[in-house]
């Protein structure tokens, strides 16, 4: 069964995009946290960070460097922004599709979320 991102990514559920290339996909969070809740997902499907393989690690680096690339676009570069990747049922991961969540618009608490 797809996950509700792999449903997202092939728009067959709606979703504010933010950014989007080959490899990853950037949109709003519908149940934001701070001000501004980003979640950046990679287009391959791996369930989460402890699934990722040592073929993940160019992707992971990459993800890291579009989380930049997203804050910018939304404007929270320069103020500052967190990044926060969710890994199983204490963390309180609910979609088994990594994604990182962007954070920031706000100043932040150390256990925002
Ligand atoms: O890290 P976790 O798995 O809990 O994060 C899933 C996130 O996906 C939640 O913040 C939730 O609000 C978000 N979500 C979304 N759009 C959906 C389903 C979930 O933004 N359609």
């Amino acid at each position: 069964m797809k996950t509700i991102f792999r449903r997202i990514i092939d728009r067959e559920l709606p979703a504010d995009v933010i950014y989007e290339d080959e490899r990853c996909i950037a949109i709003h969070d519908i149940h934001p946290v701070a001000k501004v809740h980003a979640l950046l997902i990679p287009k391959k499907e791996i369930p989460r960070l402890s699934s990722a393989e040592a073929g993940d690690q160019e992707l992971l680096g990459y993800l890291l460097v579009v989380a930049t690339t997203v804050a910018a676009k939304l404007g929270i570069a320069e103020t500052g922004f967190r990044v926060i990747i969710n890994n199983g049922k204490d963390a309180g991961e609910s979609v088994p599709h990594l994604h990182l969540h962007l954070l920031g618009g706000e100043p932040l608490g150390w256990k925002h979320g």
